[in-house]
Formats: structure tokens, C-alpha cells, sequence
């Protein structure tokens, strides 16, 4: 892969429930250390591109990543190619701890005790607050600590590419600020990040690159600051 192609792109993404086509001929491309954001209503289609991107659900076009063709590959050997999701509802188990739900964002990936130990430190050192709840279950965190746990979680496959849906869900004004500021700190580490938002001005002012999804369609897609005005 040369230095100019992008890390993720999309071609005419076409993606169906039956009847439904909810995604139609999206095409976008991620530059590597990039945050893109996605943004646009209720419904416009931006969780059904990520669960695409991700391998979770069929679509028709092309969707590359650093180069390869990630159609013929299952969700499983898309996490091993550095591809993560963190979905909008998180979907933590919680009747598990904190560290329980940490440790199963490894699993995939069949890590020495070393390797998953030295993440785990990684992701607490991000995070003192998860440090300091690990014995706590999952389901008695707080919204804001919940989006933490479900990055956190995230991180322990180690992604290249993080794809967020609606990270800013639910939070108050306060943990919004501080969970983008933790989506800029990754990107300055060498995460790329896709990130979808209903929360337009938020998304933008985190991004270099937006699109605008309207009815499965991209309406509009320029640079962040240029979206914004
Ligand atoms: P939101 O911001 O509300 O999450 P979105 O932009 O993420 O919206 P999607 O959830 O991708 O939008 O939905 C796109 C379209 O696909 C909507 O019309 C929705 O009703 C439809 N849709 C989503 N999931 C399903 C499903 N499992 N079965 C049938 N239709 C679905």
C-alpha cells in the first residue's frame, strides 16, 4: 500500500433488510490516521455502513482495507486485520465485572497471559476510572463509564481502525468533551477513527473529514471545518 492510498475504502456500498435498502452506493475513504466522522438523522443508515464495514451484516460494492478486499473475510479475521466496532447500545455484559468485560474484548485475538496483561495496563492507565471500578458489574457503571468500559474493551483487540456509533449517546455535555477528547489522544497514538454521530457539531469539531448521510445516501462530504460553516 502506498502512502496515499487510503486505509479504509468503500465504493458504492449498497446494503438491504429485505425490502429496505437502507445503505445506497455510499462511497467513502479514510486516509490511515485519519478520524472521519459520518453524520445525519435519525435512521439515515450510519449504524447499518458500520455493521457493513464491519462484516455483520451482507452488502453489495467494495470495501477495502489497506488494500485488501474485506468481503470475503468474517468478522472474526476483520478484528485480526485491526478493524474494530464499538456499537451505539455498547453491548457490555452486565453481570460481568469491568475486568471480566475488558478481558473478553481480547478473546478473539488468543493472547499469552503477557500480552493480555500488558494490554489490561494499557487500558487502565487510560482509564484510572475503570481501574478503579475493575471489581464493579458492568450494569451499575454510569452512562459515561459504560462508553468508557465499551472503548476500553474495544482496545483490547488492539484496532488500527476504530469505528465508534454514537459514542456521545445519552452522555451529559461534560463526558461528551471528555470521550472525544479520548478519540483525538487515539488518533494521535496511530488509531484511525471512523466515528458516527447524530451529535454534528461535536462530531466535526473531532474530525478532519465528515460525510453527511441523508436516507442511506451521502448527501454532502468535505473537510470537518468546511462541513461545520
Ligand atoms: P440512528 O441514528 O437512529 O441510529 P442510523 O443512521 O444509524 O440511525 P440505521 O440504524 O442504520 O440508521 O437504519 C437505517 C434504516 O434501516 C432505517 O430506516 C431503519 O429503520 C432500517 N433498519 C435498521 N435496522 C433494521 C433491521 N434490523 N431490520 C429492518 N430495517 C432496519
Amino acid at each position: 500500500m502506498n502512502a496515499s492510498s487510503p486505509m479504509l475504502q468503500i465504493d458504492a456500498l449498497h446494503v438491504s433488510y429485505g425490502q429496505v435498502e437502507a445503505v445506497r452506493g455510499v462511497s467513502l475513504a479514510l486516509q490511515p490516521g485519519q478520524i472521519v466522522s459520518v453524520i445525519g438523522p435519525n435512521g439515515a443508515g450510519k449504524t447499518t455502513l458500520l455493521g457493513a464495514v464491519m462484516g455483520l451484516l451482507p452488502s453489495q460494492g467494495g470495501l477495502r482495507f489497506e488494500g485488501e478486499d474485506l468481503r470475503t473475510l468474517d468478522v472474526e479475521s476483520r478484528v485480526e486485520r485491526g478493524l474494530c466496532l464499538v456499537p451505539e447500545k455498547r453491548e457490555l455484559f452486565g453481570e460481568l465485572s469491568v475486568l471480566d468485560n475488558l478481558q473478553l474484548g481480547a478473546y478473539a485475538k488468543r493472547l499469552k497471559s503477557a500480552a493480555l496483561k500488558s494490554r489490561l495496563d494499557g487500558v487502565c492507565d487510560r482509564f484510572p476510572r475503570l481501574a478503579e471500578r475493575r471489581k464493579q458489574r458492568a450494569d451499575t457503571l454510569s452512562g459515561g463509564e459504560r462508553q468508557m468500559l465499551a472503548v476500553g474493551r474495544a482496545l483490547m483487540s488492539a484496532p488500527r481502525l476504530l469505528m465508534l456509533d454514537e459514542p456521545s449517546l445519552g452522555l451529559a455535555p461534560l463526558i461528551v468533551v471528555e470521550i472525544l477528547s479520548i478519540v483525538r489522544k487515539l488518533r494521535e497514538e496511530g488509531v484511525s477513527i471512523l466515528l458516527v454521530e447524530q451529535n454534528a457539531r461535536a462530531a466535526l469539531e473531532s474530525s478532519d473529514h465528515g460525510y453527511v448521510l441523508e436516507t442511506g445516501e451521502v448527501a454532502l462530504s468535505g473537510e470537518s471545518s468546511a462541513l461545520a460553516n
